[in-house]
């Protein structure tokens, strides 16, 4: 039998990792990864603050909530946004299937949910397995004002089909292609499709009447438990590694930090953040294009009495950690990877480097990052494409460009990324939550130049 994350496994790295898993497992969708990160969060005292109210000038723990994204940040213990802000960022989202507006249909005898790919989805990844559904849904309440509710059903409910190797006999030699239109459809039953099928569905999922129904973001998810993997369990197999790993890394680090004893002599913020929609580019309301860093930093200074001049000085004693998923090197296709600086798993964080800026690292926020590594005592490696393939990218470039402050990108080493099912090692989430305790931490933000 697979061990799975209720069976704990000796060793601090791997409760680590086991930790990882429940915070996947409680997370199927963005908005389940901003209630599960709120929800740890509140257990390390920061509670949560409404942007459209008065901002709180008590120095405390405090959070934003956007939809999926998640801001949050503490100022007591002598922290002070003088000192500049110490900003690990991440995302909440990761590719999958979304449901439609008119999402019913079917064919050949199915009833079948209709579908849109989210991000860049490895399609393959998604057949064949039971899928469960996920997301928010906006209902008209018995004032008819609109409310929000977080919806999952952990159920085997949808399928995406292979077809047969016997109806496509080049699938090996040639390869798998698959039309995002065509062959995507979920099927989720039998008999006829009726309009209103998937409201329906919704209203009896939620206990109100269909027609109360007013819209959703739903999405599927993968129902395969997260596992630790291997003789020696020493990788984790789980969805949504890429980037809730981050995401959680994050929040147990703030949650070390503020319960450890404060900065003598005053330190910098410490701030958090999960955005959604990085796999679509970030440009959204809540996305780490929008203004809600930018402005929530703003709003930080302004409660510590920063006037607008000081707001700047702030920012210029500021540095981000961008954390995202980074590539480990493939053990079958080692080629894929520039040969001198292969990556592998269980062997510390990845700072990710790209001439181009696709990645935001630089001399000044290696240095940075470097300086953490030394204290949280992890080493680290270092990972750029080759030559001859274009390079992904992340918040981090986004961000430094919005704040302008030095921004590193690192990660924790993966495989399979974007496929419906994940890899990394066991004992790296360990690894990255005491690198980002440490950079949260950082005294200074400062890379002077010699003389
Ligand atoms: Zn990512």
């Amino acid at each position: 039998m697979a061990p799975d994350v209720t069976s704990p496994t000796p060793g601090t790295g791997r409760e680590v990792a086991l930790d990882l898993g429940r915070f996947i497992t409680a997370s199927p969708s963005p908005f389940h990864a901003a209630a599960e990160a709120v929800r740890r969060l509140g257990e390390a005292g920061f509670t949560t603050v409404d942007e459209a109210g008065p901002w709180p000038t008590d120095d405390g723990r405090y959070l934003v909530v956007r939809g999926g994204s998640v801001v949050a940040w503490a100022t007591d213990g002598g922290r002070s946004p003088v000192s500049g802000f110490r900003v690990v960022g991440a995302h909440t989202d990761s590719p999958n299937l979304r449901v439609r507006p008119r999402p019913d249909t079917g064919a050949a005898g199915f009833r079948q949910l209709g579908v849109e790919v989210y991000g860049g989805v490895l399609l393959n990844s998604w057949l064949d397995r039971d899928l469960g559904l996920s997301g928010r849904v906006a209902v008209a309440g018995t004032d008819g004002r609109p409310e929000l509710r977080l919806f999952r059903a952990d159920e085997p409910l949808l399928r995406v089909p292979q077809l047969a190797i016997h109806l496509d006999r080049t699938v090996n030699s040639e390869g798998l292609r698959l039309d995002p239109q065509a062959h995507m459809v979920p099927l989720w039953g039998t008999g006829r499709a009726e309009e209103g099928d998937f409201a329906r569905f919704l209203a009896d999922r939620l206990d109100v009447p269909a027609g109360r129904i007013l819209g959703w973001d739903v999405m599927a998810h993968d129902l395969t438990p997260p596992a630790l993997l291997g003789t020696d369990r020493s990788l984790l197999a789980a969805p949504r590694i890429d980037n809730l790993l981050s995401c959680h890394a994050a929040t147990e680090a703030i949650a070390a930090l503020v319960d450890g004893p404060g900065p003598e002599g005053g330190g910098p913020v410490p701030v958090v953040c999960f955005f959604d929609h990085e796999e679509v580019g970030s440009e959204s309301a809540s996305g780490a294009g929008s203004s809600m860093l930018p402005t929530l930093l703003e709003r930080i200074a302004g409660a510590a009495s920063l006037d607008r001049d000081g707001w700047f000085a702030a920012l210029a004693a500021s540095a981000c950690l961008s954390a995202d998923g980074a590539h480990a090197t493939h053990p079958n296709h080692v080629g894929r990877h520039e040969p001198n600086h292969q990556v592998a798993v269980n062997a510390g964080p990845v700072v990710k480097h790209n001439a181009n800026v696709r990645y935001a690292t630089d001399a000044v926020g290696e240095a940075l990052v470097a300086s953490a590594a030394v204290a949280a005592h992890v080493p680290l490696q270092h990972f750029v494409t080759r030559g001859d393939l274009p390079c992904g990218s992340t918040i981090g470039p986004v961000t430094a460009a919005r704040l302008g402050i030095t921004t590193v990108d690192v990660g924790v080493a993966q495989l399979s990324m974007h496929s419906a099912r994940e890899m990394c090692g066991a004992d790296d989430p360990a690894s990255f939550v005491a690198l980002l305790t440490e950079f949260l931490r950082l005294p200074s933000a400062a890379v002077p130049v010699a003389p």
